[in-house]
């Protein structure tokens, strides 16, 4: 028999299914807090859900995110968190509570935990959209197979860019990886992609262009200094050229940086003090999963502070 009961009025919902959000509704459930969590899309896991291999995650044995998420997910429903699949719409304050808005319900809730971190960057070039699923790809974990023995192209020079081209290169002819300016990569994934012999850097070059007729056949590429235009023919592209918050449901008066990450103070509180925020959609946040733990299990503390005093 479930242990799950639909609330009237929860002490904590978590926005966002990723592994900040997950932990977050963990601690708060293990704190006593009634949670609930809710997640836009089918899938737990956010941007790790299709990882196959956890890098920098303080795990005893190799673990995928879809693993990493399913293990998570079991825990939350042993200790009686309501798990729903639907975005959020909207979050604004009634009285003394917050009302957290899908599509078809309204969830009453003490506090709000802000986990809806960041959706990858499209390519905003000729042909990267037409070409979305006949070539051009974000993830390497579901889609190398498809380019075994044959050309692709990695636009990035950060973590996930690495990370992904690292992915396809046991699989892929040859991986290119194309770098606007330099690497912010980690030195381990820059050191293994060096050694790698069918993978290969153009540096100081942007994509102009995904090239194609039906699927891809190669992209169009501008040198940064000289401007001079080059193909390089491939069959697939996998652009991971930063990431995109997703805070559209806040409320305005909360601030967000430049960027339009959320900003928080340390014990991530927003300005609007019942709301807080973790993980990848966080002004300041470290980039790791372990990181977005660390933001979650302080927030879940100090909101089981809070509703104690
Ligand atoms: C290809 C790739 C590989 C990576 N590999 C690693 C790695 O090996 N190790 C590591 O430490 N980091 C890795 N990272 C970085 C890591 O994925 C992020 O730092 C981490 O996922 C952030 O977690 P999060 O929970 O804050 O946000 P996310 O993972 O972005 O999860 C946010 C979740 O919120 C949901 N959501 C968004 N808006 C709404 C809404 N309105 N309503 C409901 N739900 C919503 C989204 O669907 C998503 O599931 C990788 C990133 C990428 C792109």
């Amino acid at each position: 028999m479930s242990l799950r009961r639909r609330r009237d009025i929860w002490d904590v919902v978590v926005v966002g299914g990723g592994i900040g959000g997950l932990t977050a509704a963990w601690y708060a459930a293990r704190r006593g807090l009634p949670t609930a969590l809710i997640e836009g899309d089918v899938m737990l896991g956010g941007q790790v859900a299709t990882v196959n291999t956890l890098d920098d995650w303080p795990s005893t044995k190799d673990e995928s995110g879809v693993e990493l998420a399913a293990a998570m997910a079991a825990k939350l429903e042993n200790n009686a968190v309501e798990i729903v699949h639907q975005p959020v719409v909207d979050v604004k304050r009634a009285d003394d509570l917050l009302l957290v808005k899908t599509d078809t319900r309204i969830f009453r809730t003490r506090r709000v935990i802000a986990a809806s971190g960041a959706k990858l960057r499209s390519l905003d070039v000729p042909g990267a959209d037409a070409l979305r699923g006949k070539g051009v790809s974000q993830c390497a974990h579901c889609d190398g197979y498809f380019f075994k023995g044959q050309d692709v192209v990695v636009v990035g020079g950060g973590d996930s860019a690495l990370q992904e081209a690292l992915v396809l290169a046991p699989l892929c002819k040859s991986v290119t990886i194309v770098v606007r300016s330099r690497l912010r990569a980690k030195q381990a994934y820059v050191e293994r992609a060096a050694a790698a012999a069918n993978v290969k850097f153009v540096w100081d070059a942007q994509v102009e262009e995904v090239l194609g007729n039906g699927t891809v056949n190669g992209v169009r590429l501008r040198n940064r200094g000289s401007g001079a235009l080059t193909e390089i023919a491939c069959a697939g592209v996998f652009p991971f050229i930063g990431v995109e918050p997703d805070t559209a449901y806040l409320p305005a008066a909360i601030r967000r940086d430049d960027s339009g990450r959320v900003i928080t103070d340390q014990r991530m509180r927003t300005a609007e003090r019942s709301i807080f925020a973790v993980g990848a959609v966080r002004s300041g946040y470290s980039g790791e999963l372990s990181g977005a733990a660390g933001e979650a299990a302080i927030a879940a503390a100090t909101i089981a502070a809070d509703l104690a005093r």
